[in-house]
């Protein structure tokens, strides 16, 4: 029988609940336990899929095509939870269904209500995004402890948890310490008022999890217990981290998170796991060999969440070489006014990430032209493929008035199209190419040498297309075709097959990339970049001798 540990946030948002919930599933698998996770997200969007980055960060894709949060990263960066399109409900997609149902009149003859109606629905989906086999369902409540959109989650996981009966249900609530400057002291009261709000509501913690900027003392526990009702040993500390992330597993283990979920689940009959793996991670990142210097140019690059997981990637890369990853975040837009060289001049590689419409598009393109034309390795990834093709086709190729259909439906050459099948597409949820497809790696290429392989599976969220109508004027132009997508006879990938890394992909490496198995191409990517550091500070060196 599957167990399940409901995951709730309080004080404010934005404390780690998915990585800490990450973390938890570390802690399970290593102990043998088959762990699914999942989300349940308080807002009426169906999915993020149709909110602006800088509403909600990176929309995540997952295998089998779902536009998810970007919570689901961290889920398949830490663990081997299958993620899939049940990992992830709203509040749109919950009334969706019942909405349907009730349509269809599944529930003639009644009143359709919050409770029950909508509580039932949500237990539902729980029971679904725990897939088959597991012992452990971690569900993960987006939001925070007395927000007014969460209530039918929490009265959800209640209920779920009241049928499941004692020991089968654990709740762990994530909470804030807030440290006051002036007085230099940390605080437990909006600790002890959020773990109220929850009690209101008939959900009594098991264990909290306390954010903090320093360490709490015994005290501070001593009164966290008392006055929440929660054990001593079950109030645990997670301080911030020093270096990354990916400490919080073995953070939590020290503080005894994982002693604590043995308690309550009854787990003492699994061996606490060897964490050796992400020990050895630790101490990549904590003594790094060298800094290398990536140019990420993209049109949300105020808020890092918007391109979270090409972040993550391209430091998963750089720690599988022992190097650290420095990012220069540049405003495409920026581009177009500055000379490229004052914004780009000493990176060591150039990252240009996926996007959508016109504004900052011609800047990306400058970006890729200066990378280009000064031998720095260069990375596109979807928008940046297209991107790649377009400056190739106008600056190498000589294609008068290449551009994209999507910036301009009426230019003269567009080397980037509408797919055909997407002209009918009226609805802008869930209709682009989304999910896992096939590429078959062309033999030759830089990009079969990086594989070592000559099918590969990625992931899509496009609508926009590599014409074919333009393959043979940029393949003799030198820009080769690296893969394809047999079925449509689409190019998925193009290269500079002659460079250590110029090289654009229609898919989305980045959420494949994991810190324990980094993704090949950012692997690749960071070193060609960390050979191409090499190489500046010979030159500056002999320079200075000169
Ligand atoms: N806007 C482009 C398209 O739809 C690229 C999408 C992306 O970068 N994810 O094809």
């Amino acid at each position: 029988m599957t167990q399940f540990i409901f995951v709730t946030g309080g004080v404010v948002s934005s404390l780690g609940k998915g990585i800490t919930t990450g973390a938890i599933a570390v802690l399970l698998e290593k102990r043998g336990l088959k762990v699914s996770i999942q989300k349940l997200d308080p807002y009426i969007n169906v999915d993020p899929g149709t909110m602006s980055p800088f509403e909600h960060g990176e929309v995540y894709v997952t295998e089998d095509g779902a536009e998810t949060d970007l919570d689901m990263g961290h889920y398949e960066r830490f663990s081997h939870a299958p993620i899939n399109r049940y990992s992830n409900a709203t509040t749109g997609s919950i009334y969706s269904t019942v909405i349907r149902k009730e349509r269809r009149g599944e529930y003639l003859g009644k009143t359709v209500q919050v409770i029950p109606h909508i509580t039932d629905q949500i237990q539902e989906a729980i029971q679904q995004g725990a897939q088959r086999g597991t012992d452990i369902a971690i569900i993960e409540i987006g939001g925070t402890a007395g927000d007014i959109e969460s209530l039918p989650f929490l009265e959800a996981i209640r209920q779920f948890a009241h049928k499941l009966g004692k020991g089968n249900a654990c709740f762990v609530h994530l909470t804030l310490l807030p440290f006051l400057a002036a007085s230099g002291e940390m605080k437990t009261k909006p600790t002890q008022q959020s773990v109220g709000k929850l009690r209101e509501i008939g959900i009594q913690p098991d264990i909290l999890v306390c954010r903090c900027e320093q360490a709490m003392t015994s005290e501070m526990r001593s009164k966290i217990s008392l006055f929440c009702n929660v054990d001593e040993c079950d109030v645990i500390q997670e301080k911030d981290v020093d270096t990354t992330i990916y400490e919080v597993p073995l953070d939590l283990l020290r503080e005894g998170l994982d002693d604590a979920l043995v308690r309550h689940l009854g787990l003492s009959h699994t061996r606490a796991g060897d964490l050796s793996d992400w020990e050895d991670l630790r101490q990549r990142f904590a003594s790094p060999e060298g800094v290398v210097e990536i140019a990420v140019v993209g049109k949300y690059i105020e808020l890092h969440d918007a391109y979270k997981s090409i972040y993550e990637s391209l430091a998963h890369g750089a720690i599988h070489h022992k190097w650290k990853v420095r990012f220069r975040k540049i405003a495409a837009e920026n581009c177009v006014d500055e000379d490229p060289k004052t914004l780009l001049g000493g990176v060591h590689g150039l990252l240009v990430p996926g996007g959508f419409g016109e504004r900052g598009l011609e800047g990306k393109i400058r970006a890729i032209q200066w990378a280009r034309e000064n031998n720095i390795p260069t990375f596109g990834i979807c928008f940046g493929m297209q991107a790649m093709v377009i400056e190739y086709a106008r600056n190498v190729a000589g294609i008068e008035g290449a551009h994209t259909s999507e910036a301009d439906p009426n230019c003269k050459a567009p080397v980037i199209d509408l797919m055909k099948e997407q002209e009918s597409v009226e609805d802008k949820g869930g209709t682009m190419r989304l999910g896992a497809y096939p590429c078959r790696i062309l033999p030759n290429t830089r990009l079969a040498e990086i594989y070592g392989r000559d099918m590969v599976l990625e992931r899509h969220r496009h609508r926009w297309e590599y014409n074919n109508d333009y393959r043979r004027e940029l393949e003799s132009a030198g820009l080769s075709s690296a893969g394809i997508y047999e079925a449509r006879g689409l190019v998925e990938a193009v290269e500079l097959t002659d460079r250590p890394f110029y090289l654009g992909v229609q898919y989305h490496p980045e959420y494949k990339s994991k810190p324990l198995e980094p993704h090949p191409l950012f692997a690749t990517f960071l070193s060609a970049a960390i050979a191409h550091s090499n190489v500046d500070s010979e030159e500056s060196n002999n320079k200075v001798q000169a």
